[in-house]
């Protein structure tokens, strides 16, 4: 698998699928979320809706993934998943992880071959950045998936910079 970093929008990548940071609502949000649903269209919130009125009548579980059409954005899916929101008490890095392989996972049910992540977690959810890396990066690594192109798109220079140090 090959692994790239780039700072940018996610909304913009060319890419087979791209992974949304959303919440259990699956109904929008800020962040990645607000910014996926405005440049994508009513389209994937259309789909969104299905998928709460069907499967996930009470919402997306914490750590799972599921996938929608990508509306009027260059990738050809967006696969929505629910970040943990970081807390100092419990150790919910399993989550986290978790984010990454299930997305992958669903990447291989659509025959996704390029999938890029943004920072899952780090932004409303809190996650630390250095943290949410290294717990990204292994997960993406250790993952069984026939993925061929995994690339996390880091929204600033020192999110960028942080990944980098850590891959
Ligand atoms: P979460 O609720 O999982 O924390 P956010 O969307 O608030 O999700 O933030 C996740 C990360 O995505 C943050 O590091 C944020 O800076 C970054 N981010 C925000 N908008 C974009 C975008 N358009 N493209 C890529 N990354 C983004």
């Amino acid at each position: 698998m090959k692994l790239t970093l780039v700072q940018g929008d996610i909304t913009q990548q060319r890419a087979d699928a791209i992974v949304n940071a959303a919440n259990s609502s699956l109904m929008g949000g800020g962040g990645v979320d607000g910014a996926i649903h405005r440049r994508g269209g009513p389209e994937i919130l259309e789909e969104c809706r299905k998928l709460r009125a069907g499967q996930y009548g009470k919402g997306l579980p914490t750590g799972r993934a599921v996938a929608t059409t990508a509306g009027r954005l260059p990738a050809r899916w967006v696969i929505h998943t629910v970040g943990p929101v970081h807390s100092r008490s419990e150790d919910r890095s399993a989550l986290l992880a978790s984010c990454y392989t299930e997305s992958l996972r669903v990447a291989d049910t659509l025959g996704a071959a390029s999938v890029a992540f943004p920072a899952i977690s780090t932004g409303i959810y809190g996650w630390p950045m250095d943290d949410a890396a290294r717990i990204a990066l292994e997960a993406v690594r250790q993952a069984d998936t026939a993925v061929t192109e995994v690339r996390f798109v880091l929204f600033d220079a020192a999110a960028y910079a942080t990944f980098e140090a850590r891959l």
